[in-house]
């Protein structure tokens, strides 16, 4: 097989983990070397299906010896395979990244033999790429769950980011679907590499950059098993406090050909994703516990509205706040004040108390915003009304282009 229908094969494979955003990594370019991770992150690129990926994104084979049923790759799975040779995915980074087309690399792989075999494979290209070729740019690594210690330890030293798939929110789940998997496991490898973080991050030589600067990461399919949002959340909350993961991806189910009949049949819902991206943002910049996003009666969170929303209708005895005098954490629960407005505002108001024009200055929407908040010239009207939530318009939600979250590029939420 040649090498562009490998590359065809294995970069199709390689669409759907959506754990590859690759910014906060700080490696700069090194005398003699070749790229640079900019701190701002890597040029991403958009897959057919709308999602935000980092180039070169492949699988160093999609051969695999598990058969989780909601993997295209499984071994049960009825689709071509390939294999690159190390050297292979070597000269191609570096000659895509040449030619321009891409400033990093994610690189994940099926299991072929055994769990160390194949993440010795994926550290030799990081490796060749670091100080054979003196590669500066990205490199994400996917750690294969239940490498051993010394390996993932070592994937560290090279790769700007490793992330290990934690797939599902409960051990049920992944029994059922990817049964040679254990919560346990994954957590344990995730471990490793947040201990060696904290190990070699405070012995890194000035100017050399860290254990895997960019930190580590995780995904979890949605939408595959009937779990709900409120466990989905819990998970990655545990996951935050436990394993201080940098981020939790969440990718939505799509069916592939010839799967488990247990499967849902359909896509899970697009929006699904984004409303849970925007609770793991409430969690981690807006001071939200996870038991405030849902409750035991909805255990999902609404897809019309978003989950900030929803949390200020619930509890309208939280509101009015004054925006002249309420604290930061206060301010971050009103809809429509993102971080950045929130900011602003608390800088403002040391010298003249804002109106309400001065909110729709800052870009804060106030169609949800005015009605939870008092400035200098206004008060809500209808906090208490019934009809609360029917007046405020579902807001008009960009999905297929970034799966980035809408907060992340407005700043509002
Ligand atoms: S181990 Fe990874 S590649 Fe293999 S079937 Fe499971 S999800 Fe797919």
């Amino acid at each position: 097989m040649d090498l562009s229908a490998k590359l065809h094969i294995l970069a199709d494979a390689a669409k759907y983990d959506a754990a590859c955003a690759s910014s906060e990594s700080r490696r700069a370019r090194l005398p003699g070397g070749l790229g640079n991770a900019a701190p701002g992150g890597i040029c991403h690129s958009f897959t057919p299906d709308g999602r935000c990926v980092s180039l070169l994104k492949i699988l160093l084979t999609n051969y695999c010896i598990y058969d989780c049923a909601y993997c295209i790759n499984r071994i049960s799975s009825d689709v071509p395979r390939a294999r690159f040779a190390i050297e292979e995915v070597v000269d191609l980074t570096l000659e895509f990244y040449r030619r321009n087309y891409i400033e990093g690399l994610f690189l994940s792989s099926g299991i072929i033999q055994s769990v160390d075999y194949t993440m010795e494979q994926l550290i030799e290209v990081a490796r060749q790429l670091r100080v054979d070729h003196k590669f500066c740019g990205y490199i994400h690594l996917k750690g294969a769950p239940g490498a051993s210690r010394e390996l993932l330890v070592e994937a560290g030293k090279y790769a700007d980011r490793v992330s290990v798939n934690i797939e599902m929110s409960s051990q049920g789940d992944l029994d059922r679907l990817a049964p040679a998997k254990q919560h346990r496991q994954i957590e344990e490898s995730m471990s490793h590499i947040r201990n060696a973080a904290l190990e070699f991050g405070d012995r890194s030589t000035p100017g050399q950059p860290k254990f895997a600067p960019a930190g580590q990461t995780t995904q979890m399919v949605i939408g595959a098993t009937p779990a709900s949002d409120t466990e989905i959340l819990a998970k990655a909350s545990d996951l935050y406090r436990d394993q201080k993961l940098r981020r939790v991806y969440f990718s939505a189910f799509c069916p592939i050909p010839d799967s488990d009949p247990e499967l849902p049949s359909r896509p899970a819902p697009l929006i699904r994703e984004h409303r849970l991206y925007q609770a793991d943002w409430l969690m981690r910049f807006y001071g939200f516990d996870v038991k405030e996003l849902t409750t035991p009666e909805e255990q999902d969170l609404p897809l019309h509205r978003d989950p900030k929303l929803t949390w200020a209708l619930r509890n309208r005895e939280f509101f009015p706040i004054d925006v002249n005098q309420a604290s930061r954490e206060a301010l971050l629960r009103i809809p429509g004040f993102g971080v950045r407005a929130v900011d602003r505002i608390l800088r403002i108001r040391k010298h003249y108390r804002l109106r309400e024009s001065d909110l729709a200055k800052l870009r804060i929407p106030l169609n949800r915003a005015r009605h939870f908040v008092v400035t200098a010239d206004s008060r809500p009207l209808l906090l208490d009304s019934r009809t609360l939530a029917a007046r405020i318009a579902p807001q008009p939600v960009q999905l297929g282009l970034f799966s980035v979250p809408q907060q992340e590029l407005t700043g509002q939420f």
